[in-house]
């Protein structure tokens, strides 16, 4: 199959969130199943490293309405780990300018740079003779790539499966923008890009793609009720026959605390002593108390409402206070977030570290290093952490939600099959009750070492689930027929 995969987000050249580490990692996946897949991805700023994956210029230029104005899209192209990425440049919307804005502010022009995107990787679809079975478009941002292709006069229309990686994000705008967006008032109805008197570019795609995917069963059922469904509820049980969800893997070659460039200590689940020394050394790096049996606790993520990092602020005092753990956070993001931690990091300096920014090498000595690794999600499309976590032998702790539900099995409940521990409400209560519960586990180092080593075996990578896209792909072929 020939597969158009368009992203905003594309790992490592322009990392927020998740999305980026899929971008690159699914299609590979593909890929290795013997398909033939095309990224494409806006081309940001200089100094995102991009030139070092060296795109060269294709000579093709795309001529492209957009707010008024003629502008010109300019495609180059790169090998990123085999795959062949095609790069959008834009002198107007993507030169020298961040992925969404900067300084913690969204660029007010977001919607014309994300739909010129979607404009231009449709046309790019034609300009270079991709001719794909599919297009694989992901979030608000390039969901109106099928809305401009049902609006052009074609003679095939190409299927088209949205990804939902969050639903929290919409992208949504004042309505005088549709026709600076070369969209036809016709469109702005209640069955189109209306939502309560504003466009919103997600539900776009949600109404006019062939096939909807999310990245897990749990959640494709959660946004089906209000309390998850962000006001698109209604839009997606309707679609219920078209929407499926599918968990996210991870590339086990770039998790593999076995040959993991961040540590010193390298380990694997039949050698595990780099596990404990990586340990140590983490502690000396972060100036806490050396103690091989003191359970390190870790949290790591974007600092954002949906990640519950108050539980752990809440929660995990007592147990430091008690001598019973030492707690890591690293965050990214809105840094006030990690302000509340200051008294507490006063208080037990030793035994809780708080880092700020976004530190990918001491992100992996930290899943190497810990024990537990918390999610104490509100809510959780997929999570990507406690995949990582699994791997380098850290025992998830996770709100059962979303995506934390459907990987994460609770090892009391399921001696046999576990792989971590979870619990139900999100209250600070049941967060410290489930971690009382691990902590009695971890007294008992025979056991605990048999479900490290259990962890670290279980294979989260992308092959069943590249697999399940590839069913949806047909399906979408299939109802275009
Ligand atoms: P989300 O996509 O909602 O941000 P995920 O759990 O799906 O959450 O993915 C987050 C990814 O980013 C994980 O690989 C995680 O390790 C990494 N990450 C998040 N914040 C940081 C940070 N401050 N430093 C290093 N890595 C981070």
């Amino acid at each position: 199959m020939k597969i158009v995969f368009v992203t905003p987000e594309l790992a490592p050249v322009s990392k927020v969130g998740g999305l980026a580490d899929i971008a690159a990692s699914l299609p590979r996946a593909l890929k290795r199943l013997g398909h033939r897949v095309y990224v494409i991805v806006p081309r940001y700023a200089t100094g995102t490293g991009v030139e070092s994956v060296g795109p060269v210029a294709t000579g093709i230029e795309l001529e492209l309405e957009m707010d008024g104005a003629r502008r010109t899209a300019r495609l180059s192209r790169a090998r990123l780990s085999g795959v062949t990425t095609y790069f959008v440049e834009s002198d107007d919307y993507f030169e020298g300018r961040a992925i969404y804005g900067e300084s913690g502010r969204d660029y007010d022009d977001n919607p014309f740079r994300f739909a010129f995107f979607s404009r231009a990787a449709l046309a790019a679809t034609e300009a270079l003779g991709l001719a794909p079975d599919i297009i694989h478009v992901n979030d608000w941002q390039t969901s109106l790539l099928p809305v401009y292709q049902r609006l052009e006069d074609r003679a095939s229309r190409m299927p088209v499966v949205l990804t939902v990686h969050n639903l929290a994000y919409q992208g949504i705008f004042p309505r005088e923008l549709l026709p600076r967006l070369g969209l036809p008032d016709a469109l702005f109805h209640i069955d189109g890009l209306e939502f309560y008197g504003r466009l919103n570019f997600l539900k776009g795609g949600l109404v006019s793609a062939e096939r909807l995917t999310t990245v897990s069963p749990s959640y494709a059922q959660e946004i089906q009720r209000s309390e998850l469904g962000a006001g698109l509820e209604g839009v997606l049980r309707a679609r219920a026959d078209r929407l499926t969800g599918i968990v996210n893997g991870i590339e086990p070659n770039d998790w593999d605390p076995g040959k993991d460039p961040a540590l010193t200590s390298r380990f694997a689940s039949t050698r595990l002593s780099g596990k404990a020394a990586g340990k140590i050394e983490l502690q000396k790096e972060l100036g806490l108390t050396l103690s091989p049996r003191t359970p390190l606790l870790a949290a790591i993520g974007r600092l954002d409402p949906q990640k519950g990092l108050e539980l752990v602020l809440e929660a995990v005092p007592a147990l430091v206070a008690e001598e019973r753990a030492q707690l890591v956070v690293l965050g990214s993001g809105r840094e006030e977030f990690l302000d509340a931690f200051r008294p507490l990091v006063a208080r037990y300096p030793k035994a809780i570290s708080v880092n700020r920014g976004f530190q990918e090498a001491l992100g992996r000595r930290i899943y190497a290093g810990a024990d537990l690794f918390l999610m104490p999600s509100r809510y959780e499309p997929c999570g990507l952490g406690q995949m990582i976590a699994l791997r380098y032998g850290t025992l998830p702790v996770v709100r059962a939600t979303g995506g934390l539900a459907d990987t994460i099995r609770d090892l009391d409940e399921d001696p046999d099959r576990g792989n971590g521990f979870s619990f139900e409400a999100f209250d600070a209560s049941a967060l410290l009750a489930t971690l009382r519960r691990a902590l009695r586990h971890y007294e008992n180092e025979k056991l605990w070492t048999r479900w490290v080593r259990r962890a670290m075996r279980e294979d989260s990578s992308w092959k069943s689930s590249a697999g399940r896209y590839l069913d949806v792909y047909e399906q979408a072929i299939h109802d275009l027929d």
